[in-house]
């Protein structure tokens, strides 16, 4: 074992080597070359090479976002659907769900709009750097603008075409789409079971090719990054790393706050627990979570800590953790959030009172549909992004550092899973000893 972890250096790691030669090389550029982020053979190499390579990688995750969206939030819902159905347990921990992803997502976007990391980029530098993104981009906008305006949705989430939507989700019909996606999953979970199970089976198939297809983009990553990270250094220099040291700094701050803050309050007040005993008990959960970043494959260590160190009824757990694993992303909805609107300020976007309201209603959804594996946030973000004319191609610069983001919003969806658990069961009335203080 240890000789296959020597010989394989693991995704995540060649995807961080790509962002920091690609920033250190394209900042040393800068640097040196006469006539620093101006020079003619830099410019040329930015705008025709790393932009065209970099967008491969992009578009690979992009061309997925519609049936991975579509399979992965009306399965979510259906599954809380079919909870609600399971009766006050399933409506009890659907509350909580959505209690805690709207404190989890107003948090993130009070922390991004008080520290505001994506402010502060020199005017000229931004402006270059948003010149070199617009190349492609404009022809994209002039092609997508047009269809955007037939058959606009009623109040302007609710579909007539959801087929249209879909074909125009990336520039703008994403929201109407979700929306579909949402109608369509509360009725398949509102059928009869043995007529919804082919098309729930179907799209199963579908969400596990959406993300086969994810993997092969993702094996573009470390060559994607590496050329949109250049592209930026060779930009913006240093400050490009201060503004994504900020950027990892607040999201980590506002996740340790989630997790140590809120969660903390909610297990003391609501399932009246020691919070310390709490997660010292799941403890192994975290720290699995934290290693592979995915809810997931973290679930068959949760339903374990859950009976065997926490005293969870197994009824309880069972259900809440299995439905919570997909349904319930408290980390990830706060991060989505942050990310949102940090990507705004980085190319210098304001997003209204309004705007910002809708942000949090999508990172809400999208924290339900997004996968729980590792980097299931970014077809969501690609999406959500597109629909306020943030470029998707800054994605690639934050997708670099996403690993250990990754691994600790992780901890933050399984962690919530596992407090939404012990609320169900303390408002339950059952028993929650947990086998140490049986003994005792
Ligand atoms: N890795 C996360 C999870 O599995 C999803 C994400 O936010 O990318 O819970």
């Amino acid at each position: 074992m240890a000789e296959t972890a020597r010989k394989r250096t693991p995704l995540h790691t060649k995807i961080l080597l790509s962002l920091v030669a690609g920033g250190v090389l394209g900042i040393t550029a800068q640097f040196v070359l006469p006539g620093g982020p101006k020079n003619e053979d830099l410019v040329w190499f930015s705008e025709n090479i790393a932009n065209n390579v970099g967008s491969i990688f992009l578009t690979m995750i992009f061309m997925i976002v519609v049936p991975l969206l579509f399979s992965a939030l009306t399965l979510g819902i259906a599954e809380i659907g079919d909870a609600t159905k399971v009766g006050r347990i399933g409506f009890r921990a659907l509350v909580m769900t959505i209690v805690l992803s709207v404190i989890a997502v107003l948090l993130g976007i009070a922390a991004v709009n008080a520290v505001k990391p994506g402010v502060g980029l020199p005017e000229e530098k931004r402006q270059a750097l948003l010149a070199a993104i617009d190349k492609g981009a404009a022809e994209k906008k002039g092609a997508a603008e047009k269809p955007a305006e037939a058959d606009p949705p009623t109040l302007g989430i609710l579909p007539r075409n959801p087929l249209l939507e879909a074909t125009r989700a990336l520039t703008g019909g994403l929201l109407p789409f979700m929306f579909f996606s949402l109608v369509f999953g509360i009725a398949l979970s509102a059928i009869d079971p043995e007529k919804a199970l082919p098309l729930k089976q179907f799209l199963e198939g579908l969400f596990a090719v959406s993300l086969k297809v994810i993997d092969f983009a993702m094996l573009l990553a470390p060559i994607g990054v590496f050329f949109l990270v250049f592209r930026t250094g060779a930009i913006l220099g240093f400050d490009l790393v201060t503004t994504l040291g900020k950027y990892v700094l607040i999201v980590l701050a506002a996740l340790a706050f989630h997790q140590f803050v809120v969660y903390s309050l909610v297990i003391k007040f609501l399932a009246k627990r020691n919070p310390m005993e709490f997660f010292r008990q799941m403890k192994t959960v975290m720290l699995t979570a934290f290693a592979t970043s995915s809810s997931n494959a973290t679930l068959p260590t949760a339903l374990k800590a859950a009976e065997e160190d926490l005293g969870l009824p197994r009824k309880i757990s069972t259900f809440v953790l299995t439905v919570g694993a997909t349904g319930n992303q408290n980390g990830t909805a706060l991060f989505e959030g942050i990310t949102i609107l940090f990507l705004a300020q980085f190319v210098g976007i304001d997003l209204d009172l309004s705007q910002q309201f809708q942000v949090m209603l999508l990172a809400i959804v999208a924290g339900i549909g997004t996968a729980g594996v590792p980097g299931g946030s970014w077809p969501m973000i690609a999406g959500v992004i597109q629909r306020f004319n943030i470029p998707v191609e800054t994605i690639g610069i934050v997708l670099g550092i996403d690993r250990i983001l990754d691994m600790s919003r992780t901890v933050l969806n399984v962690t919530g899973d596992m407090t939404i658990a012990a609320c169900v069961a303390k408002w339950e009335g059952e028993p929650t000893e947990t086998p140490e203080e049986a003994m005792a």
